[in-house]
């Protein structure tokens, strides 16, 4: 296979995303390490990807309707068809079901995720929520994250925090919640998980 990543700068930090782009990245759970910038590749983008480099491309050339810029292994812009993420979403897929607490803007969030490490530093490297002091509580290890992290924001509709203000636009918050304190709120996920028999 050929080592693409010696041939061109594929690398993608924070600076190549837009805040637009990094919430919706966010929101359907894709980390920066499933990117390549296609800044200088054309439409070579896409065998890399097909060839399993990596799961989308970023500064690709602009959609027609909207311009948007992420695009996945068929070109597909991802951005005006959310539906290219369901697959990936109903596939068990292993990972971490986590509840993230900002202690100033006294919120929490419920996410999941595939690797866990660096998740507190990328949250508060995007300042998700406009918060950038995020500190993860706990996390679950599950055999498929992404379905149980649906199922528990459909459990929480009572606490989720709507309208709220996410880098200059407003972002359907489906992973930002209000609770007491603390101690409720991991109360409250560690119950669901349990009455759904997570753990
Ligand atoms: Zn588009």
């Amino acid at each position: 296979m050929t080592d693409w990543g010696v041939m061109f700068d594929l690398s993608v930090t924070f600076a190549d995303l837009s805040d637009d782009e990094i919430i919706f990245l966010e929101k359907h759970g894709v980390n920066i390490d499933e990117l390549i910038n296609a800044k200088s590749l054309g439409a070579l983008y896409k065998r890399i990807l097909r060839e399993g480099n990596a799961y989308l491309a970023i500064n690709t050339s602009p959609c027609k309707k909207y311009g948007h810029k992420i695009r996945n292994r068929h070109g597909h812009c991802v951005q005006c068809n959310t539906a290219y993420f369901s697959h990936r979403k109903r596939k068990n897929v292993q990972g971490y079901l986590y509840m993230a607490y900002s202690k100033i803007k006294k919120i929490y969030k419920v996410g999941a995720c595939e690797e866990i490490a660096n998740r507190e530093k990328s949250l508060n490297k995007q300042k998700y929520g406009c918060a950038d002091d995020w500190e993860i509580l706990f996390n679950v290890r599950l055999d498929a994250c992404y379905t149980v992290e649906n199922l528990i924001h459909n459990e929480l509709i009572e606490n989720r925090i709507s309208g709220f203000r996410l880098s200059g636009s407003y972002e359907d918050a489906r992973e930002l919640y209000s609770f007491n304190d603390i101690d409720e709120a991991t109360e409250v996920i560690l119950e669901i998980l349990s009455k759904l028999g997570f753990i």
